[in-house]
Formats: structure tokens, sequence, C-alpha cells
């Protein structure tokens, strides 16, 4: 019998893709809550053109403690929570920092709070290798300490890991894998789902098929005066789908008990590090088209380079990836062609 898991934050762009897996592994059933303030309710519709399944989405804010509950009591049967839901723009939190520690850790209090109450033994947490802070060793591992959260968004991603630990002291049932993303790009092979950024995106894949499909002229390289092997800064990009993955393989760990801690923490990186003009050069020759960019000065909190060592997910979750820069930068720009052929 398919195991029922509800996905908090399932329209979004990890969330999706992970209900895509989900479903596609044949072994787990979604209920969906998100509540749409960062994320359009028609990305239930393209889950359904890939998967064949309608996921019901609960259009809920998850600090509204209450409403959130109710969607246990519908549902008693649900056996574990992925918890995905947050606001995750590093400039914004920022300007707005009251706003990322009341959303993302009351979001994170409440979902702690339902998995007390209705004893749900399984929770997985998107947190970030932001945690890590400035590092002065590479590759990072789980064990490389964390440093000073460089903004509130990593703050708030550093004190929800901790939440986590504490709740785990009083509530020995509960179990909760804490993943540490690295950078994922691109979309669903398909090129039917993908990430819906905002007008003005501040990552790097959105902004380079923005230039790629003529919607921006150029664009800038923040620095080629690094001490990196070009210069520019180099980041552990993973595929959208291969992190979507690993939280399937998350969940079979859980709840086929095979964690040896109740709280464990694993990276998911590719291991891989691409530089920026690498990556400008991997979507040339994918899109077929010029890329106009200046190199420009160094973004605020860039720090030079940084990727993963995901060892501990290929050994114990037996998680690896399919997918390569040419499928990010492929899946991205098919995507991208998806969207303006909606005039989305
Ligand atoms: N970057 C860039 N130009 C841009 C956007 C990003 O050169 O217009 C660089 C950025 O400095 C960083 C890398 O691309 O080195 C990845 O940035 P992104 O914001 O996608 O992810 P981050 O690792 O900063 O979270």
């Amino acid at each position: 019998m398919k195991k029922k898991i509800l996905v908090t934050g399932g329209c979004g762009y990890i969330g999706s893709h992970t209900i895509i897996e989900l479903i596609q592994s044949g072994r787990y059933e979604v209920v969906s809550v998100d509540s749409n303030v960062r994320s359009t309710p028609e990305t239930m519709d393209r889950v359904e053109k890939i998967t064949g399944v309608k996921v019901k989405n609960y259009r809920v804010d998850i600090c509204n403690g209450p409403a959130f509950f109710k969607i246990f009591e519908e549902h008693p049967d649900i056996q574990g929570v992925i918890h995905f839901a947050a606001f995750k723009a590093v400039g914004e939190s920022i300007e707005e920092p009251l706003m990322y520690y009341r959303n993302n850790l009351g979001a994170l209090a409440n979902v702690l709070e339902a998995c007390r109450h209705f004893n749900i033994k399984a929770l997985i947490f998107s947190s970030s290798c932001a945690v890590y802070g400035e590092v002065q060793t590479l590759p990072v591992s789980e064990q490389t300490p964390m440093g000073q959260a460089f903004c509130p968004y990593a703050h708030t991603k550093q004190i929800g890991e901790e939440m986590i630990r504490n709740m785990m002291v009083p509530n020995p049932d509960m179990n909760a894998l804490i993943l540490r993303y690295f950078n994922p790009v691109g979309a669903h092979m398909s090129g039917l789902n993908g990430e819906l950024s905002p007008d003005k995106p501040n990552n790097l894949v959105p902004i380079i098929m923005r230039v790629a499909s003529g919607k921006q002229p150029s664009m800038t390289v923040f620095g080629d005066d690094y001490d990196t092997r070009d210069g520019s800064c180099i980041r552990d990009y993973l595929h959208v789908s291969d992190i979507a993955d690993a939280h399937v393989k998350a969940l079979d760990y859980l709840l086929e008990h095979r964690n040896e801690q109740q709280c464990e923490v694993f990276n998911l990186g590719s291991g891989n590090g691409v530089s920026v003009l690498e990556m400008l050069a991997a979507a040339e020759q994918v899109t077929g088209r010029k890329l106009h960019y200046v190199i420009g000065g160094r973004r605020a909190g860039d720090i030079p380079a940084i990727y993963g060592d995901s060892s501990r997910a290929n050994t114990l979750l037996h998680w690896h990836c399919h997918y390569d820069v040419h499928d990010m930068m492929e899946s991205a720009w098919k995507w991208e062609q998806y969207l303006d052929s909606k005039n989305i």
C-alpha cells in the first residue's frame, strides 16, 4: 500500500519536482499544502500532466496553526512530512529580516507541533549549504562546522536545524533528516515544469535563460578576479530532479528505520565545482546562442568557491546524481521556451 506524505510548499520549485518523483516511485501518495503567495496553483496541473495524477493542494498558510492542523485531521494516515515551504531570497531577507524569522521559523514550529500532536514519525527538512557560512576547506562535509550566517535567510536555516534537534529530545519517536542543498538548477527533463522566477530573478541560471531568450539583452558576471581557475565564482550546481529524487530516498531511509540517530544531516550536491564562466559556456553550447555578458564587480556576500561532499548521501541513501551540467541547461532552456510559448 502507498504511504501518504504531506509536502509543504508543494507548488514551489523543489517541492513540485519532489512530488513528481514521489508519485513516479510508485510508493507514495501525496497531499500538498502551499499558500501560493510565492507560487501558483497551476503548478499542480503541470504535475498532473507529467505524472497523470491529480494532487490535492490545500491553499493554507502553515503559520496559521489551526488551519494547518485541520489537514492532518482530514488525513489521519499521513506518515511523513517533507517541509519545503519557506521564503528563500537572500537580498529580501536582509531588507525584511522579521518577515523571514516569522515566516520560516513560525511555519517550522507548526510543522513540529503537528508532527508531535499527530504522531508523525518522519520529517524531512529543507536546509541549505548557506548554513556553513564562509568555509575555509573544500569540499564541505556534514562535519564542517556552521559559520556565521551571511544573511537572515541562512540564519533561519541554522535556527531551524536547531529547533528540530531540540524537539527530538523530548519526543523519542520522532525522526528527522536535514538535507542541506547546494545549488539546485534546471527543470524537469520534459520541459513541462520548472522554476517560476520573479520578474527580476537573482539566480544565475534563470538570468542566463532570460538572456538566451532575448528577454534581457545582457548580464553581468560578478567578478573575474577570484582565486579560482578562471577567476569567476565556483558553485556546486545539481539538477532539480536529482535533488527531488534524494527526498524519495530520504523518506525510504526514515520509513524503513535505517537511520541510526533520531536526527541526521545530509549534504546534497553533485560534488563538482563549476564556475560562472563555465556555466555560461555550457548554456551557449546548449542554446546555440551567443550570450552577451559583461564582467562586473564582485557581488556583496559572495564567497569565491563552495562545493559539497555528498558521499554520506551516496552511501547511506543510495542517492547519486543522474544529470550533468548539459542536462541542467538543456532542461532549463526547454522550460524557458515552454513559458514563452504559453506567454507566462
Ligand atoms: N552570478 C553572476 N551573475 C548573475 C547572477 C549570479 O555572476 O547575474 C554568480 C554569483 O555571483 C554566484 C553564482 O553566479 O557566484 C551563483 O549565484 P546564485 O545567485 O545563482 O546562487 P548562490 O550560490 O549565490 O546562492
